[in-house]
């Protein structure tokens, strides 16, 4: 079975071609500045990148170019549109209507994009991908909606709920629903699988640190909490992201400052985080380079970075009453050796000991802690993309078999 799977941001469309029997990736690709002049595109099969500067002044350009990309010219990985035998799309948002993945029909975009005031950041362009597609493809091609949020409606109410007049969830669903969700089930599944044990048995802490960052409390399989909330804002501090912060600051600031909601939004999501700390870069290597220089701003930012990772850890410890292991993933996750060093060094009094030197082959997955260690730490890279393609597999064999 083939499968592709479309990532469809405001101004992006990430692609890939799955060939799920091996699950190896055909051909991927990354169409940038949709909607924006100076559009480009990447892409890259048979090991081979190729740039192509086309305008695309909509989603529907853009899905266009990727299947003249797959289909046609040196890199084609297939004759024509028929050979896909399934589309996964990634939707951010699934609010509490979609607790699983499920089959795209005209109704499913809709109710997705009825989601939109919870998610305005991320599920509109969610949803122009679902229709573009629908539109090109047909409805011959199923496709699946796999949310972000999915794998987080295991939470109980006294996990997700906020401590305001209870009408608010009522009227609005406002609520935590944490995202990153397929993330944090890919690598929980396959640290399972590396320790030789059922996920029913295992406690788990997964922190995925990437631009975007989140850590999630994964209890014998079932999400029992995580850190981001109704929006991806809340949590640990992230490139441009606040994360946690007392919401009094909000009057405060847009009162010292007389600025507006929408202004102060801004601040929050774009330019806070590593870049509003350290006031250098909203990339973590860069902002870990400024440190090694001695910069006390880069410093402060590491710093602060890594105390609120540990805390979270700390907390979840208690939350679960235990963890047999805690693993790191996505950008920072997988590569920033320093900080996986020094978050675990906060640790030592629940008997969690690094491996320095497993530590140090960066990347690599597999254990990171000492054999005596109390809990196991892990790197396992992550693959969203493959686990909306195993879930579009899923859902489109199980439809094969109840029709
Ligand atoms: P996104 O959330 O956009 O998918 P990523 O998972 O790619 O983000 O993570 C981006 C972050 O990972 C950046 O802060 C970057 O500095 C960090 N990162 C990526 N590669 C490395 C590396 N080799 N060493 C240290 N940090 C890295």
């Amino acid at each position: 079975m083939k499968v592709l799977i479309i990532n469809s941001g405001s101004s992006s469309l990430k692609y890939q071609l799955i060939q799920m029997e091996d699950e190896s990736v055909l051909a991927s690709g990354y169409c940038e500045k949709v909607t924006i002049p100076g559009s480009f595109t990447n892409h890259t099969a048979h090991s081979q990148k190729v740039k192509t500067e086309r305008e695309l002044p909509t989603h529907k350009e853009a899905v266009e170019l990727m299947i003249e990309l797959l289909t046609t010219g040196e890199n084609k990985v297939i004759d024509s549109i028929s050979e896909i035998d399934a589309i996964g799309h990634r939707v951010v948002h699934g609010g509490e209507k979609f607790k699983n993945s499920i089959l795209v029909t005209d109704e499913i975009v809709n109710e997705i994009d009825a989601l939109s005031p919870l998610a305005p950041l991320h599920n509109p362009a969610g949803v122009i991908g679902l229709r573009e597609c629908r539109n090109i493809f047909g409805s011959e091609i199923p496709m699946v909606a796999v949310f972000d949020t999915s794998f987080h409606q295991t939470m109980e109410p006294y996990a997700y709920l906020y401590a305001l007049p209870y009408e608010y969830y009522e009227k609005y669903q406002v609520r935590r629903y944490g995202f990153h969700g397929t993330s944090h089930q890919f690598v929980s599944e396959r640290v399972a699988t590396l320790m030789g044990k059922p996920l029913e048995e295992l406690k788990i802490i997964s922190c995925h640190l990437g631009n975007g960052a989140s850590v999630c409390a994964i209890n014998k399989g079932r999400v029992q909490d995580t850190s981001m909330g109704l929006t991806p804002l809340e949590g640990l501090m992230m490139g441009t992201r606040s994360g946690d912060l007392d919401p009094a600051v909000i009057k405060f600031l847009m009162e010292k400052e007389n600025i507006s909601v929408q202004d102060l939004d801004t601040i929050l999501n774009k330019k806070s985080g590593f870049i509003g700390v350290s006031g250098i870069s909203n990339d973590q290597r860069d902002v870990e380079n400024a440190s090694f220089e001695g910069n006390e701003r880069a410093l402060l930012a590491i710093k602060m970075y890594e105390y609120r990772i540990a805390k979270y850890i700390g907390a979840y410890v208690a939350a679960m009453n235990g963890v047999d292991t805690i693993l790191f993933t996505a950008g920072i996750g997988e590569n920033a050796i320093h900080r996986r060093e020094n978050v675990i060094s906060y640790l030592g009094y629940l008997g969690i000991m690094l491996d320095r030197e497993k530590n140090d082959l960066g990347k690599q997955e597999g254990e990171i802690s000492t054999n005596d260690s109390k809990v196991k730490v892990f790197v396992i890279p992550t693959n969203e993309e493959l686990m909306i393609a195993r879930e579009t597999e899923k859902m489109v064999e199980f439809k094969k078999h109840t029709v």
